[in-house]
């Protein structure tokens, strides 16, 4: 048969349901803050899924430089002006989060193959634990992928210039936080 004549076929019916559904995933992290690299991966993902959840993974054996408030309201900043794009937080199980979300579809940033160990870890687990879910991975420009939230605070816990590597209301917070 040839590729004409499958084309010619009728199309598969859909059902309604399956017509409408939306295409959700979850971006989880710590966003400690958020940086240029996070908002690239965001804005790769948005484009293709319906709605994206960024939610910050509220970690309370970690002592972060920002608030879960702090981090969300610097994310909503960053953030406004995208209508598929929503900010949230969780604490626990990204697996009960993501099920609670009514998605089966995690985002993931790899910046580089040292990234992957790490992440091939999660995604495993995670598979483990919740057997339908995927972890899509996005890669960010190339000029982000030297890029963590580890090395803003650094920077900005020397006092430095950190205004190429995350937005401007980040910029603020950082300095308002470092007292000057
Ligand atoms: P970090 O690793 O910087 O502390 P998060 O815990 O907030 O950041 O990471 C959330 C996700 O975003 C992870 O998948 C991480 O690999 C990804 N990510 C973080 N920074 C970048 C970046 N510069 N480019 C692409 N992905 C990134």
């Amino acid at each position: 048969m040839d590729c004409a004549a499958v084309l010619r076929r009728p199309r598969v019916q859909f059902s309604g349901e399956d017509h409408m559904k939306k295409r959700i995933a979850v971006y989880p992290g710590s966003f400690d803050p958020v940086t240029f690299g996070h908002l690239d991966i965001i804005d790769r993902a948005s484009k293709i899924f319906d709605r994206l959840i960024v939610s910050v993974f509220v970690n309370s054996e970690k002592k972060p430089m920002f608030t879960v408030e702090e981090r969300v309201a610097m994310l909503k900043a960053a953030l406004k002006g995208r209508p598929n794009v929503t900010v949230d937080c969780f604490e626990g199980l990204l697996v009960d989060y993501v099920r609670r979300k009514d998605t089966k579809v995690v985002v993931r940033g790899l910046r580089a193959i040292s990234d992957l160990e790490h992440e091939f870890q999660i995604a495993g687990i995670n598979r483990t634990l919740y057997r339908e879910i995927e972890t899509v991975f996005f890669m960010p420009r190339q000029r982000y992928s030297y890029l963590s939230s580890s090395v803003v605070r650094d920077i900005a816990h020397f006092k430095g210039d950190v205004s190429k590597l995350v937005p401007p209301y980040v910029v603020k917070a950082i300095a308002k936080k470092r007292g000057g």
